[in-house]
């Protein structure tokens, strides 16, 4: 007799940036007791994130189950075709069909509450509220409409994400942030089980993005052995981040307590990890100290100078300043971490002070991403591609490896790749020429490289960006699972983000699409229980596209990105 679907239901909860460097000391303390007992009645490993271990790109790999060369997404910027100019990326920017997309047009139906990437909101089988990259409430950001309201009569609010605030908060600020987050916990549970109660569903995913925005802010309070680690605040915001966490161990207790019976499979996962971050590494100054990257003669302002006077005329006449196209992606942006919006308000100042006919490659985002000047791709390329530009890139990979912290005499880098090595599909000739991997204590700058030599720097309060914040993203995530099959205690080892939506379809008893990059994790499961159930592939003969409403641009959104922007002190 054959067996029926292996799981009847899936509940997945996204626990952004979610690390076992806090959550080991954490549980040894017995303050996250629902993890525990995950631990013992499931499985649970690291999860592998996607290279680079960055929110925006690691979601959409968790989404369509792919590698970026084919779902084209490889920062929150984009290069636009034919120019030095980038597009923000939201969920339009993915290509492939979304786990939730694939499942609905299957005839199941998903219930998806706040997944990064996911804005403006498909037009699934259930019900789809949209996440980071999400200009606002005031947007059409559920699908169906109404869900907001409906929220909010309920819970008494919805927030998408905490407002996050740049530079040096006062203890009182701070505290208030982590209050402010807990209260954001709260009303994402709310929110998930009031539309659990009263919709039907076959897969529901909630995603918690607290503990990544915090991480990223309180990291050096509760790291006793971050440099910068204040033993005099240890009691007050040193116990922000683990009451998070503790918040967070509440809300995965309370889901699975009202949602998952015996024939529902739990997964919780990250998208990356964390870990304390130390150091600044500009790199477009070092590319220019190597000579691969020229500024133009007779600039006088550096770029800090020039931003800054740029904001202060107001963000309108800054954006127009920089860049005319920034102004309609300007609401996409602006709602992501303060780190990537400031860092590319300066990367565009920067940019535009390029001799580009003297630059053979030049980096962007916060990551370690370096792209040639290349001949008929940038508008004003001067390497030729073919041999001249493996060259160029292959000098570039062995400088690269030779860039060292100058304090403990390691690589920065600890990796270094060609891109066409790591991503293939059809948008890998999207994909940066040559990709260095970092750990989380080095934080990239790619703006801000002429004034000054030191190029792996300290963080301290000189550093006027990257000051306030602590913590950065690692790459192993972390990944729990719970249900029918599923082994007990047991530490599942190499699994990667990407193969949780073939995990997840084969965990309903659904066919994998082929397309997929990801495998199906089967040493989570009971051998005779995968025996007798094997996995299966399909062809995947669907058109891959998205359904949802048309963008709209509206002043209404400038104008709530320009009052965010105020809020965080961004316009002084
Ligand atoms: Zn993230």
């Amino acid at each position: 007799m054959t067996p029926k679907n292996n799981s009847e239901r899936v509940l997945v909860i996204g626990l952004d940036g979610a690390t076992f460097n806090l959550i080991t000391p954490l549980m040894a303390q017995g303050l996250l007791p629902n993890l525990a007992r995950m631990m013992q009645e499931g499985s649970w490993g690291t999860l592998r994130s996607t290279i680079q271990p960055s929110s925006e790109q690691a979601w959409a790999a968790f989404m369509t189950g792919t590698n970026n060369g084919k779902f084209g997404v490889y920062g929150f910027q984009k290069r636009r075709p034919d120019s030095y100019q980038f597009d923000y990326v939201n969920g339009r920017s993915i290509s492939g069909r979304s786990l939730w997309r694939i499942l609905s047009d299957r005839g199941k139906q998903v219930i998806v509450i706040n997944v990064p990437m996911t804005y403006p909101p498909e037009w699934v089988n259930g019900v789809l509220i949209s996440g980071l990259m999400t200009p606002g409430v005031h947007s059409q950001f559920t699908y169906p409409d109404g869900i907001y309201e409906e929220l909010c009569e309920v819970c008494g609010d919805y927030r998408i994400d905490v407002d996050i605030e740049s530079g040096q908060l006062s203890p009182e600020q701070l505290l208030s942030l982590g209050d402010e987050a807990i209260e954001m916990i709260r009303l994402r549970t709310c929110a998930t089980l009031h539309l659990a109660r009263t919709r039907p569903w076959d897969f529901l995913m909630a995603m918690y993005d607290a503990s990544d925005r915090l991480a990223h802010k309180f990291w050096k309070y509760w790291d006793v052995t971050h440099p910068l680690h204040d033993p005099a605040l240890a009691d007050t915001l040193g116990q922000v981040l683990p009451r998070i966490y503790q918040e967070l161990d509440k809300a995965v207790g309370e889901l699975q307590a009202a949602l998952a019976d015996e024939n529902t499979a739990v997964y919780i996962i990250s998208d990356h990890g964390f870990g304390p971050m130390e150091k600044a590494v500009y790199l477009n100054r070092w590319l220019a100290q190597k000579g691969y990257l020229a500024l133009k003669e007779g600039v006088s302002l550096d770029p800090r100078e020039q931003a800054q006077l740029a904001l202060r005329a107001g963000l309108r006449k800054a954006v127009h300043k920089l860049d005319s196209p920034w102004v309609s992606r300007m609401k996409r942006w602006a709602f992501h971490r303060f780190s990537g919006l400031k860092g590319t308000l300066y990367s565009s100042v920067a940019f535009a002070q390029m001799d580009w006919s003297k630059t053979q490659a030049y980096a962007l985002g916060t990551m370690g991403n370096i792209y040639l000047n290349l001949k008929g791709r940038e508008p004003q390329g001067i390497v030729e591609p073919g041999e001249e530009a493996e060259a160029v890139i292959a000098r570039l990979m062995a400088d690269l490896r030779k860039l060292r912290d100058p304090d403990t005499g390691e690589p920065v880098f600890f990796a270094v790749y060609r891109g066409s090595e790591l991503y293939h599909g059809p948008h890998a000739d999207k994909a940066p020429d040559v990709v260095g991997v970092k750990s989380h204590r080095y934080h990239v700058v790619t703006a801000d490289w002429q004034s000054g030599d030191e190029v792996v720097v300290k963080l301290g309060s000189d550093l006027h960006f990257v000051s306030d914040q602590s913590g950065q993203h690692a790459l192993d995530g972390v990944l729990f699972a719970r249900g029918p099959g599923i082994r007990a205690g047991w530490q599942v080892q190499d699994a990667r983000l990407m193969d949780m939506a073939p995990t997840i379809l084969y965990t309903l008893g659904e066919g994998i699409p082929e397309n997929m990059d990801g495998a199906v994790l089967k040493t989570l499961f009971a051998p005779d229980w995968l025996a007798q159930r094997p996995p299966t592939i399909v062809a995947d003969t669907a058109v891959a596209e998205r359904s949802g409403p048309d963008e709209d641009e509206s002043d209404e959104d400038r104008e709530a990105v320009r009052k965010h922007l105020a809020g965080l002190g961004y316009l002084d």
